[in-house]
């Protein structure tokens, strides 16, 4: 039986910077969503300083971020901005910290190029054919998913975005403050998301590839619609296991934790668990937006059925790809899953 994850430090205010290892400091974002937080890293650097994601892009998280530019830079700039992947909590502010403090943007390339895609309104960001994808897996009201009122566009939240990048790949050992930081790259919750691991500090930067409370989303996207989101997410969680067991995590959410190899096997046996209810329930045929009540036990808001009629589907499609369901479109234009 996994055991919880242990916090050694209490939550912290917004505006704050709190040193949780030798040269890394913890400064925690608002957000205007029900997660109403992101935590972000300030890694001493040189002669200057390493940012870890921006936070979004709002004035009350620009005003947190002088406050901490004042208490805790100690004069030095910010020479490089690291952005763990391309959703709008951890980049929106990119551009204004390239601009202010002249840093480079480092990010690996697939999230760069996604987010350029959305940016330019590419298919990624087509809130049209999301719809339908939606509406052929069983969502009639448009309106139950609130992306025409609440999604947030994010042409203008990511403004301006930084056109040169730092690549980051797979296994690079980037030199922070002296000391290496291995890259380890992960898909399924975005295309290729950065995770970072100090062996000399036995600090993981985890991102939102690993949470210590709330499971990562990982949705089928409609521009892959015969994607295995689920299979790429938990395979990069495979890589997770090369992090000392005793490491100090720190996750984009909720607060540093110890217990990182417990938080796998919880993950993995959560996502089993859900794949069996997943499987039960298409005894019968059943539509992705069917599958939601066998996977989520409480009721769901708009933003959540989003992430819901996603999370359904990664599950689904795990299992095709394991060719325990098949997949078909019925004469009536809707998409059901049944056992193969
Ligand atoms: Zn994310």
């Amino acid at each position: 039986m996994a055991e919880l994850p242990s916090y050694p430090f209490e939550r912290l205010d917004h505006g704050v910077a709190k040193e949780v290892a030798p040269g890394i400091f913890w400064v925690r974002m608002p957000l205007p969503f029900a997660l109403n937080h992101v935590n972000l890293w300030l890694l001493r650097d040189g002669d200057g300083w390493t940012v870890i994601d921006t936070g979004y892009n709002d004035d009350e998280t620009r005003a947190h971020w002088e406050t901490v530019f004042e208490a805790t830079l100690g004069g030095r700039p910010i020479t490089r901005l690291i952005v763990t992947h391309f959703h709008p909590d951890h980049l929106a502010l990119a551009g204004w910290f390239v601009e202010r403090f002249g840093c480079a943007l480092w990010m690996t390339y697939s999230e760069w190029m996604q987010a350029h895609l959305n940016r330019l309104g590419g298919a990624t960001a087509d809130i049209d054919a999301r719809l339908k994808f939606y509406a052929a897996h069983g969502i009639a009201d448009e309106g139950a998913l609130g992306y025409r009122e609440k999604r947030p566009d994010f042409a203008r939240i990511i403004l301006p975005l930084p056109d040169a990048v730092h690549r980051m790949n797979d296994g690079d050992a980037i030199a922070i403050g002296g000391r290496a930081w291995r890259v380890i790259t992960g898909a399924g919750h975005s295309p290729e998301h950065a995770a970072l691991w100090c062996e000399e500090l036995n600090v993981l930067i985890s991102g939102d590839q690993v949470l210590p409370r709330i499971t990562t989303n990982v949705s089928l996207q409609c521009v892959e619609p015969d994607g295995d989101p689920l299979r790429l997410y938990l395979d990069s969680l495979g890589k997770f296991r090369a992090v000392a067991p005793d490491a100090l995590v720190l996750p984009s959410h909720d607060r540093p934790f110890h217990g990182l190899h417990d938080r796998l096997d919880a993950l993995a046996d959560h996502h089993a668990e859900r794949l069996e209810a997943a499987y039960d329930a298409c005894a019968e045929p059943r539509t992705g937006v069917e599958l939601i009540p066998a996977l989520f036990h409480r009721a769901l808001d708009a933003h959540q059925m989003g992430f819901a009629i996603g999370e359904a589907l990664s599950h689904a499609q795990y299992l095709v790809g394991e060719g325990r369901l098949a997949k078909r479109r019925d004469a009536d234009g809707l998409i059901r899953y049944r056992h193969a």
